[in-house]
């Protein structure tokens, strides 16, 4: 026993851990120097193209396809052509095989996957593989099941399928958003057009590959590259649905074009979710569960629990906590397996997190930042945490999509309500309590479409997920993600 304590005595206490660099091989991902736009099976090569990078080194990955006007109308025909000529009236059952084998080919190509996915989008290598992929696979296999099962899933109300779907993705889950956007479409018979976000086109392409293999008949996936001006061409193109999501700001743009169309419509726009701790929550889990909310994929995305309200009595045991917990948060190169938090998207994203931060300060809450060495070149932002924090600050308001977690505090659950609601975005939301009775009572009273209970960030293609007010309309995920792609005789809904 002596001995044991002795031993233990001299043994040196390690400042911080050090861990040996674990970066994942890139051998796997083969990178074409230049990639078209994928229309009607073939790779057509449109006229301009533009660079993508990885966001971690600057470093350019490839040129990618600008699709102008011509090429969205072209695609939307191919994606017509292939509604009309077999893909709408083939067996439910037919449809459900191709969907069986996409998600079984994403599973045996998950870690080339995974790779590229961090590669071009700079999120941690362990996020795209134990995360983006699985899931990505899983909402196939989900929607393969539901695909010959219509009739039953909703019954005496004839669902028939919309036609062409739109559908326009953001780029911080490049493949998880494809998936949440393709499976539901192909399951309920439609065919789709697809446009990946601008810095972040390589999954998208790549899965171009996976239809090949998987034989789908050519037109029922097109995908076309390109920025903003190539989704608002998709907007005005003639499709009968348009799934879309990203910011709040295009989104309300998207609504107003199609107002009066008759165009379906679904958008699943941006956040500022509340993540509660009550007084009687087991602190480390919570701890762990707030690290979670607002960390993972360095905070870009949309449900983030990017406001914290800790019950008042424990606010500086949370807080001393969590500032414990992010200086063991390792920032750096997005391959390596021991990393936590990898690279800001884009330049753009940087800049736009660095000018909220700035306001935070100026408005006079106090900010703590973790010391770590960020890598020279690429695009970086410190774990960051803000605490004396006023509602009112834009920091408490609005979206920042980075790592920056703003705390605020409250003293009863009504108050905490009332806070949490004091937004105009209702994506989601997280409580942290023993008591089961209280997460209920919460639940009924949040506003937001996902309420998550001693937990964080949890995705189940079986569950919905979409938004209240700001954060829009529409569900994906779940049998509701399946109605947005169906229409029903007689009894038109509007906007899902
Ligand atoms: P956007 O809303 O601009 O982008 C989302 C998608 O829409 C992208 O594919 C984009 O293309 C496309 N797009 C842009 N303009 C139009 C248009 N007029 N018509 C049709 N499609 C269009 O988001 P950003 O990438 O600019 O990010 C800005 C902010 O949005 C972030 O800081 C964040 O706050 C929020 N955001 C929210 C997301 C969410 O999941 N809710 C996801 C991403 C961003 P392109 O890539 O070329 O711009």
């Amino acid at each position: 026993m002596t001995e044991i304590s002795k031993r233990g005595d001299r043994s040196p206490v390690p400042a911080e851990w050090a861990y040996a660099p674990a970066p994942e091989s890139r051998d796997i991902v083969q990178l074409q120097e230049r990639y078209g736009v994928y229309v009607g099976g073939k790779w057509l090569e449109p006229a301009e193209t533009y660079e993508t990078v990885s966001p971690a080194t600057e470093e350019a990955l490839a040129q990618v396809g600008q699709a102008g006007e011509a090429d969205v109308l072209h695609a939307v025909d191919a994606a017509r052509d292939a509604f009309e000529n077999g893909w709408s009236s083939l067996p439910g059952s037919e449809r459900a095989k191709y969907l069986f084998r996409i998600a079984r080919i994403l599973q045996e190509r998950s870690r080339e996957f995974a790779v590229l996915e961090s590669l071009n989008g700079g999120k941690p290598i362990k996020e795209s593989r134990d995360v983006d992929l699985p899931l990505a696979a899983a909402h196939f296999f989900y929607y393969a099941g539901w695909a010959d099962k219509l009739e039953y899933a909703f019954p005496n109300r004839k669902p028939r399928p919309v036609g062409v779907a739109g559908q326009i993705i953001p780029w911080n889950f490049p493949l998880l958003m494809l998936a949440w956007k393709v499976a539901p479409a192909l399951a309920a018979g439609n065919t789709v057009v697809l446009k990946p976000a601008e810095t972040t086109p390589l999954t998208a392409l790549l899965f171009c590959d996976v239809i090949r293999q998987a034989e789908l008949p050519p037109g029922v996936v097109n995908i076309i590259t390109g920025d903003g001006r190539t989704g608002a061409a998709l907007v005005d193109a003639a499709v009968d649905k348009i799934a879309f999501t990203g910011s709040t700001e295009v989104g309300k743009a998207i609504q107003r074009r199609l107002a009066g169309t008759g165009k379906k419509l679904t958008l699943e726009l941006g956040g500022k979710a509340a993540n509660i701790i009550f007084d009687d929550a087991a602190l480390d889990q919570a701890v762990e569960g707030i690290v979670n909310g607002i960390y993972f994929n360095q905070g870009h995305v949309c449900c983030a629990g990017s406001r914290l309200f800790v019950q008042e009595s424990i606010a500086e045991p949370v807080v001393e906590k969590l500032k414990r917990r992010m200086a063991t948060l390792r920032v750096g190169d997005p391959l390596d397996k021991n990393t936590d938090v990898g690279a800001i998207n884009s330049r753009a994203q940087l800049d736009k997190i660095e000018e909220l931060v700035a306001s935070g300060r100026d408005e006079g809450a106090e900010v703590y930042q973790p010391t770590c060495r960020l890598p020279e070149r690429g695009y970086w932002f410190v774990p960051t945490v803000f605490t004396n924090v006023a509602q009112s600050y834009r920091i408490a308001q609005e979206e920042i999509f980075g790592p920056v977690l703003s705390v605020l505090t409250f003293r009863t659950p009504e108050e905490a309500v009332e806070k949490a609601n004091n937004t105009p975005y209702g994506l989601s939301a997280g409580v942290w309590t023993e008591k089961g009775s209280r997460i209920l009572w919460m639940a009924e009273r949040l506003r937001a479409g996902v309420v998550w209970a001693n937990t964080y960030n949890r995705f189940d293609p079986a569950s919905p997920f979409g938004g209240y007010k700001e954060s829009g309309f529409g569900r994906e995920g779940g049998l509701h993600g399946l109605e947005p792609y169906l229409a029903f005789d007689g009894a038109e809904t509007f906007g899902g």
